[in-house]
């Protein structure tokens, strides 16, 4: 029984769980990934339970399945060369007609990204501790070469006791070999680190921005950067995000310095090793009081629009796509449709457009489904015709009446036994064109969604960020007009007080021209005063001298007087001699 149905539309419409995988007898679901199901199995050798995850091949695009499936087999290589508690173990990798799967340790617990789709509270100090906890897995596995590239919580499990599990190493890389496509950057925006998304060489250093980020998660409950794909980048490559500490007070400066240092956009600039970095939050997590048991609400990411979903983008250097809205809009209106004109169009509009690959893609799997479609067609009609010659054959051979008979009927059967054999071949490759075509559909249209689920996405966000945009612009406004009040009352208060300082300079100016004429007048009195005694002095002179005239006239008057007495008595009075 084939393990998945098909619709018509080459949709997987069911799936039927084996009983049995290999030596794995099948218990149930876990999960769905993105390339298959996984499920619970007993080892029925080794008889202890397991996780098996597979990847179904009728789900990958022939074109892709090499790679696919080299990086599964990648998955499985970089995971089963390591055994550490925090690491989810790697048993074995197998392959068979329909699927590929991966046996591993059986985790009983949630990913991280559960916590926070549901909105969940998580304490700080647990956030902490599933930082540190993740830490010491990168520091495990850097010192074997391995850089994840993938760090995000939904591939962060936790088990029922609070430990961390790190899973999926899709898109780990092993040392120096690169195993994705030149040019293609894997990873989630949110967790991106700068160095990711311009496609240059990422070494350990961009798991440790991954974690800064979760770390920056734990403590505000918010992703530091959330927009379209390219908001993301952008602001990843040349904006700070907000200190954790001015989202949630409880976060120490300390805390603050961490998030600062390991979301550094220079990886030269950010802890050089998940040892380093650990030893620095041990620090700063000693600086949240022993009582501190603040909460922080973790913001769900379909609130956010944000970008949880690991993403092949084109790499920024090799493949330099620029979305742009109309890009996005032409794209929206052609991606599910299956002629290979549309992309074409949107190619010959768009040359440098952001889905031009993803256009070329299209193009080259819808022209290899219209080819399949022919070579069917061209197979049912050369059925046809050999039948018709068939007929003509036994009418013209030149026979006898017995013989013909017998050789009609031989040759019938012999015919009807190739007509038979030929129309079987023809099914059976008829059959296996259809699911080549459904699978290729089924691509198409998958591909199709994803794209346009992005580009809704990019469109929410669009609008989300006009929308913030414009409360920015508001507060923005605000800000400015309490500048202004500010800046008003600041220039009374100067008025003011350049008018006291003016008026005190008046007053001291009136003081100094008052003393100033007070001076003046003692001067002038003083003079007044010296001028009226020298006067004084004068005028007693004066006085004294008229004294000294008069009295010398008043003597000389006296001694004519007495003279003219003298006189008159004498001659009155002459002696008488
Ligand atoms: P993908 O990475 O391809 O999207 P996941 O690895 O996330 O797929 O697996 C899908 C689901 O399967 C997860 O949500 C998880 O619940 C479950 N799962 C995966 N690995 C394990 C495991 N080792 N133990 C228990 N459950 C698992």
């Amino acid at each position: 029984m084939p393990i998945a149905d098909l619709s018509p539309d080459g949709y997987i419409t069911h799936m039927n769980n084996p009983d049995m995988l290999g030596k794995y007898k099948i218990i149930g679901e876990l999960g769905r990934g993105a390339m298959g199901v996984v499920y619970e199995a007993f080892d029925t050798l080794i008889e202890r339970k397991v996780a098996i995850k597979t990847i179904l091949k009728a789900s990958v695009n022939p074109h892709d399945s090499d790679d696919t499936f080299s990086r599964f087999r990648c998955e499985a290589r970089a995971a089963g060369r390591l055994s550490h508690a925090k690491i989810i173990g790697v048993y074995e990798y197998e392959e068979n007609d329909e699927m590929a799967y991966i046996v591993m340790e059986l985790v009983r617990g949630k990913e991280l990204s559960d916590y926070l789709d549901q909105g969940r509270l998580i304490s700080i100090r647990d956030g902490l501790r599933i930082v540190m906890q993740l830490l010491d897995a990168l520091d495990y596995l850097h010192a074997h070469g391995i850089v994840h590239r993938d760090i995000k919580p939904a591939n962060i499990m936790l088990t029922e006791d609070g430990q961390v599990k790190l899973a999926d190493f899709g898109i780990a890389k092993i040392d120096a070999a690169e195993q994705t496509q030149v040019g293609v950057v894997l990873g989630t925006p949110t967790y991106m680190a700068p160095e990711q998304f311009m496609g240059h060489g990422v070494d350990l250093r961009a798991d440790l921005y991954s974690a800064g980020v979760i770390l920056y998660l734990v403590l505000t409950g918010e992703r530091p950067f959330v927009g379209s794909v390219i908001s993301i980048m952008h602001q990843a490559i040349h904006r700070e995000a907000i200190t954790p500490s001015e989202l949630n007070q409880n976060v120490s400066e300390e805390l603050d310095d961490v998030v600062r240092k390991a979301m550094a956009k220079r990886a030269e600039e950010r802890f050089q090793s998940a040892d380093e970095f650990l030893g620095a939050l041990k620090i700063a997590a000693c600086t949240l009081p022993e009582s501190n048991r603040a909460e922080v609400r973790m913001r769900q990411a379909d609130d956010m629009h944000t970008h949880e979903d690991t993403l092949e983008l084109p790499g920024w250097i090799n493949a330099s796509g620029v979305w742009r809205d109309e890009d996005i809009a032409a794209w929206q209106t052609i991606s599910h449709s299956h002629d290979p004109m549309d992309f074409t169009r949107y190619l010959t509009e768009f040359p440098d457009g952001g889905y031009a690959e993803q256009a070329r893609l299209r193009i080259r799997s819808l022209e290899k489904a219209t080819r399949w479609e022919a070579e069917l067609r061209a197979r049912q009609e050369t059925l046809g015709l050999e039948e018709r010659t068939e007929t003509e054959v036994r009418n013209h051979f030149g026979l006898k009446r017995e013989e013909r008979a017998l050789w009609v009927s031989r040759l019938a059967e012999i015919k009807n036994e190739a007509i038979k054999a030929q129309k079987q071949q023809a099914e059976k490759q008829k059959q296996q064109l259809l699911l080549q075509l459904q699978h290729a559909r089924v691509l198409s249209d998958a591909n199709a969604e994803r794209v346009n689920r992005f580009a809704r996405l990019v469109s929410d966000r669009e609008k989300t960020s006009e929308l913030e945009r414009k409360m920015k612009m508001e507060q923005k406004r605000k800000l400015e007009e309490i500048a202004r009040q500010r800046g008003l009352l600041r220039f009374n208060r100067e008025s003011a007080e350049a008018l006291e300082e003016a008026e005190a300079l008046a007053k001291l100016q009136q003081e100094r021209v008052e003393h100033a004429a007070h001076n003046e007048a003692i001067v002038v009195a003083k003079a007044q005063a010296e001028r009226a005694e020298r006067m004084r002095m004068e005028t007693e002179k004066n006085a004294a001298i008229e004294r000294q005239q008069a009295n010398r006239k008043m003597l000389l008057i006296g001694i004519f007087l007495f003279l003219l007495m003298i006189g008159i008595v004498f001659g009155l009075f002459p002696p008488a001699s």
